[in-house]
């Protein structure tokens, strides 16, 4: 990563599927366990992140480019059946404008691996249970 080293900027990271620039709040970080990626929507799981939009399309474009196993610097393939799920599942009301598919909307997020995370009904408070800033 390239984009958060430099001093004095706004810290914006890259979306590994359409390469655009966004806040960290607009992307949705990932990890990677296990030759899976992983949806880190809270930002607080350790190690190498990537961040995607949250949107199908990107997440598209990144399977297609292989940026995946780039981004996190292993070698490939890797499986990000788990972001896929968490985009269609939950995070697609919150982007509207940029999803192409609604059908999928309504399949369940419980195949999220080692999912502690819920979405209420859109709301953007969450509880957290233990408070970690960085
Ligand atoms: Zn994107």
């Amino acid at each position: 990563m390239t984009v958060d080293a430099r001093p004095g900027k706004v810290r914006e990271r890259t979306c590994i599927g359409c390469r655009k620039r966004d806040s960290p709040s607009g992307l949705l970080r990932m990890t990677v366990s296990e030759r899976q990626v992983l949806p880190d929507p809270e930002h607080r799981a350790p190690g190498r992140g990537a961040h995607l939009h949250p949107v199908t399309e990107c997440l598209d474009l990144a399977e297609r480019r292989k940026a995946f196993p780039r981004a996190f610097k292993v070698q490939g393939p890797l499986d990000a059946a788990a972001v896929r799920n968490w985009i269609e599942g939950s995070g697609a009301e919150q982007r509207s404008s940029a999803i192409g598919k609604e059908s999928a909307a309504t399949r369940p997020p419980a195949a999220v691996e080692g999912s502690s995370r819920r979405h209420e009904g859109g709301s953007s408070t969450h509880d957290h249970s233990m408070s970690v800033e960085r």
